[in-house]
């Protein structure tokens, strides 16, 4: 299969509706697009990334009214972060209705749901009119492509279509949280941090071992290099022949320095994937601080560790 780059909304939509696959830019990470309701095109998906069947995926939308065509129940609390947080980096589980095929929720009774704000996704979504069901377009187990340059190197010949985009303003994957619940329950950190969600929602709920799979993705070994990632602390000594992604400026052979959580969130998967290029075998990142988009790091760079 040959793999096609489009900067054309229209193009990418009527391939969507013609059952095929689409990679498309958002605001956090690509991803790899299918209508939701054609369970043949949601199972090519699968294929293309070789993610395990038992992986739900995230549907997309780009107006809030088609929550009634996905979901069978939305709770006050799904209700009250539709209203404040959507659209944005946040992804909701709700009770899904029997319009979403069993393969896009892995056989859940739940479904995630998103409404992206990158301009370009929105107007990709509204075309397309139904909605998409998507992960990240990455093959399995990889970082997250935060450009369509990384889309295209793990996907060129497994998909018919790209839609070109910016380079992801956040880069790392949308906060995911479980409204079916009385207390809502975090499954996932991300781009929208604890802190904004509590002030819509009072307490939500944190798992103390997310890693532990509440969500069934999660238990999967996941955005990961080569090569063998270490979390060190701020200011540890490391070897000069390696590579390093961090607030200090050790001496090394090749190294990312940032200011902030959210430029080290930006610049993670990038890294990573530079570190690939580069045959770089091992990797030391900063312990970042665990609050705001902090915590979504920390989660990402264990799951990266994880053999
Ligand atoms: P990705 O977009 O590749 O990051 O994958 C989507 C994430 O959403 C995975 O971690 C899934 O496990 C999670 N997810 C999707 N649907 C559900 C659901 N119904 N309940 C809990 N987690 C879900
Ligand atoms: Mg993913």
């Amino acid at each position: 299969m040959k793999t096609k780059l489009t900067t054309r909304v229209s193009e990418a939509a009527k391939a969507i509706l013609a059952g095929n696959l689409v990679a498309f830019p958002t605001e956090t990470v690509y991803g790899l697009g299918a209508n939701a309701f054609d369970e043949r095109a949601v199972k090519k998906i699968f294929v293309a990334k070789g993610r395990p069947a038992d992986n739900p995926l995230i549907v997309h939308i780009w107006s809030k009214k088609q929550i009634a065509e996905i979901a069978s129940e939305v709770s006050p609390v799904a209700k009250k972060l539709v209203y404040k947080c959507f659209p944005g980096q946040l992804t909701v589980v709700v009770k899904k209705n029997a319009r979403i095929p069993n393969i896009v929720t892995a056989g859940l009774p739940t479904v995630c749901i998103r409404m992206p704000s990158l301009p370009i996704a929105c107007a990709f979504l509204k075309q397309c009119g139904v909605p998409v069901a998507a992960p990240s377009a990455n093959l399995s187990s990889k970082p997250s492509p935060t450009t369509w340059q990384h889309v295209l190197h793990d996907m060129d010949g497994r998909i018919p279509l790209i839609l070109k985009g910016p380079k992801c303003e956040h880069g790392l994957e949308s906060t995911v949280i479980d409204c079916t619940k009385k207390i809502p329950v975090l499954l996932r950190p991300g781009a929208v941090t604890v802190e904004e969600l509590e002030e819509v929602v009072g307490r939500i709920n944190i798992p103390i071992a997310i890693k532990k799979a509440l969500s069934p993705g999660m238990k999967y070994r996941h955005y990961s290099p080569n090569g063998k990632v270490h979390l060190m602390k701020r200011g540890a000594k490391i070897p000069f022949n390696c590579a390093f992604i961090g607030f200090s400026n050790p001496k090394t052979a090749y190294k990312i320095k940032v200011k902030t959580a959210a430029e080290y969130a930006k610049k993670l998967y990038w890294f990573f994937r530079e570190c690939d290029l580069r045959g770089i075998e091992n990797i030391y990142a900063e312990i970042p601080e665990k609050k705001g988009v902090g915590r979504a790091l920390l989660n990402r760079l264990e799951k990266a560790m994880a053999r």
